[in-house]
């Protein structure tokens, strides 16, 4: 398949926009930046284009897919019993990286809720993502734009890698602001129940519910998953990860030590300059100040793919404090190192 690149510019263009909503129309797929990381988009409401999505990713088809929609007012379409916690948290926080789990209508087919009875919501806050969805006047369920396993894209470049010749359009937006996937709220459950933490943290959404929610999130593979995605390794670069967890002296005095032992052409470590600064290692990559977890987030899936870049194969990465956006990205750090955590 011969895929066409379009950057911001080219949607200004009539042309173009056409292009893109016949694709979609037509059951085909197109790559989109969002603030979170890239999506990989198809009309939700045709069930071919949908299985063409896993197809691509080579994403296990229990695995559900998040719908995305350009305007609040869209979910009334598509979904018959919205809750007023979710209501309030649209209000707070749509457009933005917050997808909710509402029980599923007859409109939407089991091909997106991996056969559930519940489905994924969102509304993405980028212009571009909000401009595709918008001109296609579907609904498009857009999952992170990376083969199944693979860190999500959060470059152009990564998209480029993985998607290149198997969809039809890519649209560069240059780098994911956010750069970790959405937060997962469950808002079928009593209490809402946090699935996969993100941007918007518990702390935020506790906050604007004045409710204390259910923390659902993984912390072991073996555990029964309450959202599918959950039992599936992730972002997991080729080498093996460890995750150094203790005091940053420890860390550091740990990571020194072990490396030693180790070739060092094929060792490398990831990290918050505080640490990366204080390792004796040709191959560190740093993410950012310990006290820009912004800044750590946008840049973690990049290190992870520059990891198989450089064909390592130790990669030591220290743990960072769970609250806030802290919670959000150990998540991402224990599933990339398959849990394999050593305390120091
Ligand atoms: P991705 O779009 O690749 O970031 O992945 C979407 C995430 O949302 C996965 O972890 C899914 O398991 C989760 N998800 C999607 N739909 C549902 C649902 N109906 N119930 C629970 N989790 C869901
Ligand atoms: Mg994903």
């Amino acid at each position: 398949m011969n895929t066409k690149i379009y950057h911001k510019e080219d949607l200004r263009n009539d042309q173009v926009k056409t292009h893109i909503k016949s694709v979609l129309h037509q059951g085909g797929l197109v790559v989109f930046p969002t603030e979170t990381v890239y999506g990989i988009g198809a009309n939700a409401l045709n069930p071919q284009a949908v299985l063409s999505i896993y197809q691509a990713k080579g994403r296990p088809s229990d695995n559900p897919l998040i719908v995305h929609i350009a305007h609040k007012k869209d979910l009334y379409q598509y979904i018959d019993d919205i809750p007023r916690v979710a209501t309030k948290l649209m209000d707070a926080y749509w457009p933005g990286p917050l997808t909710l789990i509402f029980d599923k209508s007859s409109k939407i087919p089991f091909e997106v809720t991996g056969g559930l009875n519940t489905v994924a919501i969102r509304m993405p806050n980028h212009p571009i993502a909000l401009d595709v969805i918008g001109l296609s006047e579907l609904p498009i369920c857009a999952p992170s734009a990376n083969l199944s396993g693979r860190p999500s894209s959060t470059l152009f470049e990564h998209v480029y890698e993985d998607f290149n010749g198997k969809v039809d359009i890519i649209i560069d937006g240059g780098k994911a602001k956010i750069g970790l996937e959405s937060t997962v709220l469950d808002v079928t459950t009593p209490i809402p129940t946090l699935l996969r933490p993100g941007a918007i943290t518990k702390e935020m959404i506790e906050k604007t519910l004045e409710l204390g929610i259910i923390d659902g999130t993984d912390k072991k593979v073996s555990d029964i998953p309450k959202s599918p995605g959950m039992k599936y390794k992730h972002y997991a670069p080729k080498g093996q990860m460890t995750l150094v967890d203790g005091k940053i002296e420890n860390v550091i005095t740990y990571i020194n030590q072990i490396v030693k032992s180790l070739d060092i052409s094929k060792t490398a470590v990831i990290g918050a300059d505080e640490v990366t600064s204080n390792i004796d290692l040709k191959y560190k990559v740093s993410l950012g100040h310990l006290s820009n977890l912004d800044e750590i987030a946008s840049n973690l899936f990049i290190a992870l793919r520059q990891m198989d870049d450089l064909g390592i194969e130790h990669i030591f990465i220290h743990s960072l404090p769970e609250s806030d956006l802290g919670q959000a990205i150990m998540n991402r750090l224990s599933k990339a190192s398959g849990y394999n955590t050593i305390h120091v």
